[in-house]
C-alpha cells in the first residue's frame, strides 16, 4: 500500500500525488476526500485505466451528462437517497413548516434534493449561514418568526458553533427540533447543549450492532485515546474513517475474488503518456459487482454510475446520554422505528428530569379548585389546588413519567378562543402558544380550530352538549284537585245526563208494563200493581251505577233495561277515564312539559338560553350548519341582556336564579356533576354532539407521545374512571343540596299523594255527611211535631220522648203508638196539615198513577 499526504483542497498536489502513484504502479487509487482533488485524481485514473475509489459526497449527476464506462467508484451514500431519508423522516414527523440552513453550495444542493420530496403545501424557508461569522441576527429573526423546525446542513466541525449561536438567541431550546445533515454529527460531543431541551436528530450509516463495527470501534477508541487527539470529537468513528476502512476491505476482497485466469499485475503508467492498464476496466467492473459487508453495512454499487445504493441509515436522537438510535431507514424498506413506548417515556424522563413542567389550568369545579387550608395550614405550590385535573396531571407526570410539574392558573381563566382582530389566542391555548406553559389541562374540548394551533393527546373524557334547566316548581296543592280530571263542562254535562237519564228511566218505567209489579207476591190476584220506579228510585239507580256501587232494585221493562245498560256503559267509560286521569293528575301535576329538547328551546322565545362565552359550546352554535342550532345561535346572539356567561358556575347560578326563564347549554360532564350535587336541576334532552377533552401542548413537544401513552395507559387501567368517580360522585356522608322539593320525574314511580292532594274528597264527604245530618235532624223534628199533635203532647215533651227513645240504643223495637199516630186523632189543624202533607208526598210518589191490574 502506497500512501501520499496532501493538503485538503489542494487539487494540484492531489493530481501530482496521483501521477506519482500511477508511475509507481498501483491496481487502484483511493481518495482524497476533498471533492475537487478527488476529481483531479479520478481524471488521471480514468486516463490510465486504473480503478479510482472515493468516499466523498457527490451531487447527483446531471440528467444529460454521459457517465464514462466504467464509472468511478464512490462508497459515500448516494446523495439523492440520503436526502430522501431526511425528507421521509420529516414527513413522518409531520413537519410541514421548516427552515433549511446551509453554509456551502454542496449543502444547498442537498437541501434542494430534500425539497424535491416536500409536499406542495409545506412552508419552508432556506437561509445561508455565514461560516465562521456571527449568525445570531439571522437566528434571532427566525426565532421571532416562530420557526421551530430546522434542517441544518454544514460540516460536522461547524455544527457546534452554529448551535451555540442559536442557543445564545434562544433558538435552541424547548420545542425546537433540529435535523443535522452531516453523517458525522453523531460523533460530536454536544454535552454542553444536551440539556438545552431541543430535539436533535442526525443520521448515521454504521450498524453498531455489527461485530465488525464493534471491533473497529474498539480499535478506533483505543487509538483516539492514546495518540490521535481529535478536538471536540468523541471517540466515535467518523464516516471518512469508516469508508476508508470499507474501501480497503472492498479492494482486498475484490483482489481475492478475481477469477483464477485473471492476473492482477500493476503497471507503471506515466501521466503524460497515453498508456493504459489493460486489466483496469475488467478489474473496475469486478469491484462494482463484488458486494461486501463493511462497517457501513452492505456495500452495493450501481454498475452504471458507480454510486453506492441500497445502504442503511440509522436515525439518531440526542438525549442526556448522547445520541440514541430511534429508527432505521433503507430505500427499499423505508423507516423502521425501533423505540417502544417505554423507551420513549424513559428517554423523556431522562431528558426532562431537571425541568419543572409548567401545567396551565383554570379554576372550575370539579377540575380544579382552590383548597381551603385547615387551621394553621399554609398551602404553597401545587398544594394550593385540588381537583380532577390535578390528580390527572399528577398521575401522568409524577406517577407515570416521573417528572416535576407546577400548576399555573391562566389569568383570564379562559379556555382558548381565537380573536380574528388581534390574530391571537387567549386563555389556555394562548398560554401554550406563547410557550408560557408546557401542558394545558382542564375541561378543554378538542376542536378543529384549537388543533390547528396546539397539539392534543387522545381524549381522557368523552361528552356532548346538553341543556341544563331548572326543575319545575311543584304547584300549590289544590283541595279540589280530584275535580281536575274532568273539565267543568264535563262535570256539568255529567250532572245533566244524570238528571235526564233518571227522568227518562222514571217515565219509561211508568210506560213499561213489565215494571208494574204485584206488591204482594203471595197474593196471586192482586187488586193493584205497583211501580217502584218513582223518581227517587230512578235517581238512586243512576247514582249507584255511576258510583260503581250498583242498586238492589233493577228495572224489568225492555226500554228501561236498555236505558239502564246505556247508562252503565256511560258510567263505565266515565269512571275509568276519571280514575286514570285522576292518577295522572295527582302524581304528575308538577311535571313540566314546556321544553323537552333543543328543538323546543329553539321554537320558543320566552325561555332564554346561553353558553360559556368563547368556549367550544359557543363556537359549536356559532358555526353550526344545522337549522335548529343556527336558529338557537341567532336567538342567543340577539338576546338582551346577553345570555353568555364567563364560566359554568355563573351559568348554573343563572339557571337557578332564572326561575325557569333561562336554560344553560353545557357539557354533559358538567351537567352530570351538577345533577349529582343538587336536585333543583334537570338535563333536558340528549346530547347535541360528541367530543372529548384532551391535554393540550405546544406543537412539536418531544413529550407528546409519552404523555399520550400515559393517558392511554390510565384509560386502560381504569384509573380515569376511578378519578372521575372520585370527583363526580357525592361523598357518602354528604347530601344533595335541594332548595325546592324534589318532584317525581317523568317515567319514574308516582310520588305519594298528600292530604293536600285528596283533601277535597274529605271535604265533600264531610259536607255530604253534614247535609245528611241536617236532613236527619229536620226529619226528626218533623216527626216530633207529628207525634206532639197525635199524642197531644207539647212539642218539647214529644221531642225529649222521641230523643230519649232514639238514644236508647239497646231498644231495637219501637211501639207503633210512638211511630204511627192514629187517624182518629185527625181533626185539628195540625193533623189536617199533616195529612195534606202526606197526600202531597203520596202524590209525589205518583200514587195517582197507580194502575188497576184488573
Ligand atoms: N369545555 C369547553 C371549552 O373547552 C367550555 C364550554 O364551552 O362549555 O371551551
Amino acid at each position: 500500500m502506497n500512501t501520499r499526504y496532501i493538503t485538503y483542497g489542494d487539487s494540484y498536489a492531489a493530481s501530482k500525488a496521483a501521477c506519482d502513484l500511477l508511475a509507481v504502479g498501483v491496481i487502484a487509487i483511493y481518495g482524497p476526500t476533498d471533492p475537487n482533488s478527488a476529481d483531479a485524481v479520478q481524471a488521471h485514473c480514468r486516463a490510465a485505466g486504473v480503478p479510482h475509489i472515493q468516499a466523498t459526497w457527490r451531487p447527483p449527476p446531471l440528467r444529460d451528462l454521459e457517465i464514462p464506462s466504467p464509472p468511478g467508484i464512490n462508497l459515500y451514500p448516494e446523495a439523492v437517497a440520503l436526502s430522501e431519508a431526511v425528507a421521509v423522516f420529516i414527513k413522518d414527523n409531520d413537519w410541514n413548516t421548516y427552515t433549511l440552513l446551509y453554509d456551502d453550495d454542496e449543502g444547498l444542493i442537498r437541501l434542494q434534493e430534500i425539497l424535491k420530496y416536500a409536499d406542495p403545501n409545506d412552508n419552508w424557508l432556506v437561509r445561508r449561514l455565514k461560516s465562521g461569522k456571527d449568525n445570531r441576527q439571522l437566528l434571532k429573526s427566525l426565532k421571532v418568526a416562530r420557526h421551530t423546525r430546522v434542517i441544518l446542513d454544514c460540516p460536522s466541525d461547524r455544527i457546534l458553533e452554529y448551535l451555540r449561536q442559536a442557543h445564545d438567541v434562544k433558538f435552541f431550546e424547548d420545542y425546537m427540533s433540529y435535523v443535522l445533515m452531516s453523517l458525522d454529527a453523531h460523533t460530536l460531543d454536544l454535552q454542553e447543549l444536551r440539556y438545552g431541551l431541543s430535539n436533535v436528530t442526525c443520521l448515521r450509516i454504521f450498524d453498531h450492532a455489527d461485530s465488525r463495527t464493534t471491533a473497529y470501534h474498539a480499535d478506533w477508541k483505543a487509538r483516539a485515546t492514546s495518540d490521535i487527539k481529535i478536538p471536540r470529537m468523541t471517540h466515535e468513528i467518523t464516516v471518512e474513517a469508516a469508508l476508508a476502512s470499507d474501501a480497503a476491505n472492498l479492494l482486498t476482497n475484490s483482489v481475492e475474488t478475481v477469477p483464477k485466469d485473471f492476473k492482477i499485475e500493476p503497471e507503471s503508467i506515466e501521466c503524460k503518456s497515453d498508456a493504459k492498464w489493460e486489466s483496469g476496466n475488467i478489474f473496475t467492473e469486478h469491484i462494482l459487482t463484488n458486494p461486501i459487508t463493511g462497517i457501513t453495512g452492505n456495500i452495493l454499487l450501481d454498475n452504471s454510475t458507480g454510486e453506492r445504493k441500497n445502504f442503511n441509515v440509522e436515525i439518531m436522537e440526542l438525549s442526556n446520554s448522547g445520541f440514541n438510535s430511534i429508527a432505521k431507514w433503507n430505500a427499499d424498506t423505508g423507516f423502521d422505528y425501533v423505540r417502544t413506548a417505554t423507551d420513549v417515556s424513559d428517554l423523556l424522563a431522562e431528558k426532562w428530569q431537571n425541568k419543572t413542567f409548567r401545567v396551565a389550568s383554570r379554576i372550575g369545579a370539579p377540575y380544579l379548585v382552590e383548597r381551603v387550608p385547615k387551621e394553621g395550614e399554609v398551602l404553597t405550590g401545587n398544594d394550593r389546588y385540588e381537583g380532577y385535573s390535578k390528580d390527572l396531571v399528577n398521575e401522568i407526570l409524577k406517577e407515570t413519567l416521573h417528572l416535576n410539574y407546577e400548576i399555573i392558573i391562566v389569568p383570564d381563566n379562559g379556555y382558548g378562543a381565537y380573536n380574528k382582530e388581534t390574530k391571537k389566542w387567549d386563555g389556555l391555548i394562548g398560554y401554550l402558544i406563547d410557550r408560557k406553559a408546557d401542558l394545558a389541562i382542564c375541561d378543554l374540548t378538542i376542536t378543529y380550530e384549537r388543533r390547528s394551533a396546539v397539539d392534543f393527546t387522545t381524549p381522557f373524557m368523552t361528552l356532548g352538549i346538553s341543556i341544563l334547566y331548572m326543575k319545575p316548581t311543584p304547584p300549590e296543592p289544590e283541595l279540589f284537585s280530584f275535580l281536575k280530571p274532568f273539565s267543568v263542562d264535563v262535570w256539568i254535562y255529567m250532572a245533566a245526563a244524570f238528571l235526564l237519564v233518571s227522568l227518562l228511566l222514571h217515565i219509561l218505567a211508568r210506560l213499561a208494563p213489565n215494571d208494574w209489579e204485584n206488591p204482594h207476591p203471595c197474593d196471586k190476584s192482586p187488586e193493584e200493581l205497583e211501580n217502584i220506579w218513582h223518581i227517587k228510585n230512578s235517581c238512586w239507580l243512576t247514582v249507584g251505577s255511576i258510583m260503581t256501587q250498583g242498586s238492589d232494585i233493577l228495572p224489568k221493562g225492555y226500554s228501561t233495561r236498555w236505558v239502564c245498560g246505556m247508562w252503565w256503559f256511560f258510567a263505565l267509560i266515565m269512571c275509568s277515564s276519571y280514575t286514570a286521569n285522576l292518577a295522572a293528575f295527582l302524581t304528575n301535576a308538577a311535571m313540566d312539559d314546556s321544553i323537552k329538547s333543543a328543538e323546543d328551546l329553539a321554537m320558543q322565545t320566552k325561555i332564554k338560553f346561553g353558553t360559556v362565552g368563547g368556549g367550544s359550546t359557543y363556537f359549536f352554535f356559532k358555526r353550526s350548519n344545522v337549522s335548529t342550532y343556527q336558529r338557537m345561535w341567532t336567538a342567543m346572539e340577539s338576546a338582551r341582556p346577553p345570555v353568555f356567561v364567563k364560566n359554568n358556575d355563573e351559568g348554573v347560578e343563572r339557571v337557578f336564579k332564572g326561575k325557569r326563564q333561562y336554560a344553560f347549554l353545557m357539557e354533559s360532564t358538567a351537567i352530570e356533576y351538577q345533577l349529582e350535587r343538587g336536585c333543583d336541576f334537570v338535563q333536558v334532552g340528549g346530547l347535541l354532539d360528541s367530543k372529548g377533552y384532551g391535554i393540550a401542548m405546544p406543537f412539536f413537544s418531544s413529550y407528546r407521545t409519552a404523555v399520550d401513552n400515559a393517558v392511554l395507559k390510565l384509560a386502560e387501567s381504569g384509573k380515569l374512571v376511578e378519578l372521575k368517580n372520585r370527583w363526580w360522585k357525592l361523598p357518602e356522608n354528604a347530601t344533595k343540596k335541594c332548595v325546592q322539593q324534589e318532584v317525581a320525574e317523568e317515567g319514574t314511580s308516582a310520588a305519594e299523594l298528600g292530604v293536600d292532594n285528596v283533601g277535597g274528597v274529605f271535604v265533600v264527604l264531610g259536607i255530604g255527611c253534614g247535609m245528611a245530618a241536617g236532613m236527619g235532624a229536620l226529619e226528626f223534628l218533623w216527626h216530633v211535631k207529628d207525634v206532639a199533635i197525635e199524642q197531644k203532647m207539647s212539642q218539647m215533651d214529644a221531642f225529649w220522648a222521641e230523643l230519649s227513645f232514639a238514644l236508647s240504643f239497646w231498644e231495637t223495637e219501637k211501639p207503633v203508638e210512638h211511630s204511627r199516630p192514629s187517624s182518629s186523632a185527625s181533626g185539628d189543624m195540625a193533623s189536617r196539615a199533616s195529612s195534606v202533607l202526606r197526600s202531597a208526598v203520596d202524590l209525589f210518589n205518583m200514587d195517582v198513577f197507580k194502575k188497576d191490574s184488573r
